[in-house]
């Protein structure tokens, strides 16, 4: 797991493929719903799998399944290194200096409250000030209310201008106060905007900050890299680039995951165990309490195969193309409100709208009934961000490497029929 190549070395080779070739490799987009072939723009929930994630799961089970770390027989040290050879590719994917900073979590989630629970109660006193934006998903949210409960930190917000992107003046403001944490989103699940990351971090760090990224929505969207962002923590999700729900990770700085205590006590996480106290474990298995997800870190290996064989700036790119079609074509419906950033540039292959006052829960029945189409609708876990625009909720479609022109097709098809029943 430690025998790494220095990152110049990194070499990899994309294959050119289009969306249309690469939805072969996607089994359940091959289904039906309601009679009408599924197109699913969900992504941004979570991301359908490619056969070679489903087949390496698969092929762990059936042929070399057995605890890791553990037994000093054959399987179990197959299935010990495919664990450890996962996390060495992951690592090379956000470009971490080296697999320790690499933590297996179950999620984005679990990650943020790692560090709110681990570095936030040895960091964070009465009086402290943390820093969020009001684009934040949930996640990014609770985790830092509860520390400042248990705490007596305070809060304070980035506002989100009209146009989904954050005030960066207030942000400046607030830097003023010397905060000790800032946790902030490099893309926002709702808007689409990708934040400017780099440097907002160098900006906090100037005035002595630590800075969580929430990388949910970027690490299976765009090029990440860690050291390249001088982010001190990184977080992202497994099901949503690909791979396996059940596997999340958190990246750290070595120095800071070195002197964070434990988060779970258990199996794993220790070096020695005395009926009083214990001795932790190195990194990264300090903070993996317990039996790993296992083929789930493997089956995330396979998904960061995948994304590295189209390349991410192929990704990027398509989502680009994809999202500048659906703009253009939602414009064809009278009465649709886009929320998040104009610019291309300034956003991701995410679409949140409202048409009309139809509910956008009965828009998102309608396009799954009468024309398959799957789309999300809600809060989007992003409560706050709804009040920022006075809206319930809204509807939501999001695009991933196997979204097609004529995806985004049947969803003005779809929203057409749908203004139709409610005229
Ligand atoms: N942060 C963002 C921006 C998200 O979009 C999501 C999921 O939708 C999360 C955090 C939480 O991810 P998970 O539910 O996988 O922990």
């Amino acid at each position: 797991a430690t025998s790494e190549k220095p990152r110049e070395e990194m070499v990899t080779t994309h294959r050119a493929r289009s969306a249309a070739e690469i939805r072969a490799d996607f089994p359940i987009l091959a289904r039906q719903v309601h009679g009408k072939p599924l197109v699913y723009l969900d992504s941004t929930a979570s991301s359908q799998k490619p056969q070679s994630v489903i087949e390496t799961m698969n092929t762990y089970y059936q042929s070399y399944n057995a605890n890791v770390h553990r037994g000093v027989y054959e399987i179990s040290e197959e299935a010990t290194a495919a664990v450890e050879r996962a996390r060495v590719k992951i690592a090379r994917f956000i470009h971490a200096r080296h697999s320790k900073q690499v933590i297996f979590t179950r999620n984005t989630t679990e990650s943020i409250n790692l560090v709110a629970y681990s570095w936030g109660n040895a960091n964070i006193h009465s009086g402290d000030l943390i820093v969020l934006t009001e684009m934040e998903h949930h996640s990014n949210l609770v985790p830092w209310q509860l520390l400042a409960q248990r705490t007596g930190a305070r809060l304070e917000f980035v506002p989100v201008t009209e146009d989904g992107l954050l005030r960066q003046d207030i942000y400046d403001e607030l830097l003023t106060y010397h905060p000790r944490l800032i946790a902030f989103t490099h893309m926002s699940n709702v808007l689409g905007t990708i934040n400017p990351v780099q440097e907002m971090i160098a900006r906090a760090h100037a005035v002595g900050a630590t800075v969580l990224v929430d990388g949910a929505q970027s690490v299976p969207h765009l090029p990440v890299d860690v050291q390249a962002l001088d982010a001190d923590f990184y977080c992202f999700s497994g099901h949503k680039m690909l791979g396996p729900t059940g596997i999340g990770v958190l990246y750290g700085k070595r120095e800071l995951l070195e002197a964070m205590p434990p988060f779970m006590g258990g199996g794993d996480m220790i070096r020695t165990v005395k009926l009083q106290a214990s001795t932790w474990n190195d990194l990264p298995w300090k903070f993996e309490a317990g039996t790993p997800a296992i083929a789930e870190a493997i089956g995330l290996g396979a998904a960061v195969d995948y994304l590295n064989d189209l390349g991410m700036e192929w990704v990027i790119e398509h989502e680009h193309e994809i999202t500048a079609y659906a703009l253009e074509r939602l414009q064809e419906i009278p009465g649709l409100t886009i929320y998040g950033p104009r610019a291309l540039e300034q956003r991701g292959g995410v679409i949140s709208f409202t048409l009309g006052d139809i509910h956008p829960h009965d828009l998102a029945s309608i396009l799954d009934q009468e024309v398959g189409v799957a789309i999300r609708a809600g809060h989007h876990c992003a409560q706050p961000l709804m009040e920022r625009y006075d809206v319930a909720a809204t509807a939501r479609a999001s695009f991933y490497v196997y979204t097609t022109t004529e995806d985004v097709d049947a969803l003005v098809q779809g929203l057409q029929k749908a203004q139709q029943i409610f005229s």
